[in-house]
């Protein structure tokens, strides 16, 4: 296959779409590299790309963590020799409730995980990719980084703060072969997005985002999957700083 080569690292691979698009991209000959803190998601994980055919590695690693992120970099390269997608996914989802009750210690939960670990992220797999001259990079932000719901105003930032880091990314290195895009799903069906309902019940709120969502469904992880494997492929060569919705409609 074309890809046999080809080194993928993705970060938030022990679950839901991190996890989907590792079987994805080990389906399409990828040699995947599995990053979570979750140690036992993670061989999971691992475990589930060998039964399909597919080869890899897993590496335990905070993301929000400088020296776990350099650690993850550098095994990779000192394992495979190069990284050439980076999906850089993890992240957490903040409890519903009333804008003035959020505790710091979960502001800045969210905001080292969702932001630092995207940040960090890209930090140390670019000059990987800057010395190859190639790479391709998709940051996960969320139909909330478009337009935030209720109850969530710290989720919603830490998610347009990913779009802002993703586009001013993007242009610094368009030219250097490095394309930098980000992928916002909205509703797709997760143990992230199932854990919702538990603290929405408390906040009080009543969503009506399932009324924005015409397609009258959630979506699946492999259906973000999918849209993350373009982007990482030359199909989508013009394509950097660009924002990718898979939200069956929730942010229109
Ligand atoms: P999930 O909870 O199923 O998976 C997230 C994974 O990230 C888990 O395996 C978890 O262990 C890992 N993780 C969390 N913090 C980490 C850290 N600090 N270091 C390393 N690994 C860490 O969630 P999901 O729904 O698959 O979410 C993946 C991404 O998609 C997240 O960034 C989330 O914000 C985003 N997202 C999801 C939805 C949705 O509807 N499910 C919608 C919008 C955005």
């Amino acid at each position: 296959m074309s890809n046999e080569n080809r080194i993928v690292v993705i970060t938030g691979a022990g679950s839901g779409i991190g996890r989907a698009t590792s079987i994805k991209f080990a389906e399409h000959g990828y040699k995947v590299v599995v990053v979570d803190f979750n140690e036992v998601t993670g061989e999971e994980t691992l475990a589930l790309i060998r039964n399909h055919g597919g080869e890899g590695l897993f590496i335990k690693a905070d993301v929000s963590k400088v020296e776990d992120v350099e650690n993850y970099v550098n095994q990779t390269v000192d394992t495979y020799g190069r990284i050439d997608v980076f999906f850089n996914n993890a992240g957490i989802i903040q409890k519903f409730a009333p804008f003035t009750t959020v505790e710091m210690e979960e502001y800045d939960r969210i905001m080292d995980i969702n932001v630092k670990g995207i940040f960090l992220g890209m930090k140390y797999v670019i000059p990987v990719m800057e010395k190859q001259g190639k790479g391709a990079i998709i940051n996960t932000a969320s139909s909330a980084g478009i337009r935030p719901e209720h109850s969530i105003a710290v989720y919603s930032a830490s998610k347009h703060a990913v779009i802002g880091l993703t586009k001013g990314a993007a242009i610094e290195f368009a030219n250097k072969g490095i394309r930098i895009n980000a992928v916002c799903p909205g509703g797709i069906v997760t143990p992230l997005f199932k854990s919702v309902g538990e603290t929405l019940e408390k906040s009080g709120y009543v969503p009506e985002e399932m009324s924005r969502v015409r397609m009258g469904r959630h979506g699946e992880p492999a259906e973000v999957a999918e849209a993350v494997l373009f982007l990482a492929s030359d199909k989508s060569s013009f394509m950097a700083g660009a924002v990718v919705t898979v939200d069956g409609s929730l942010t229109v």
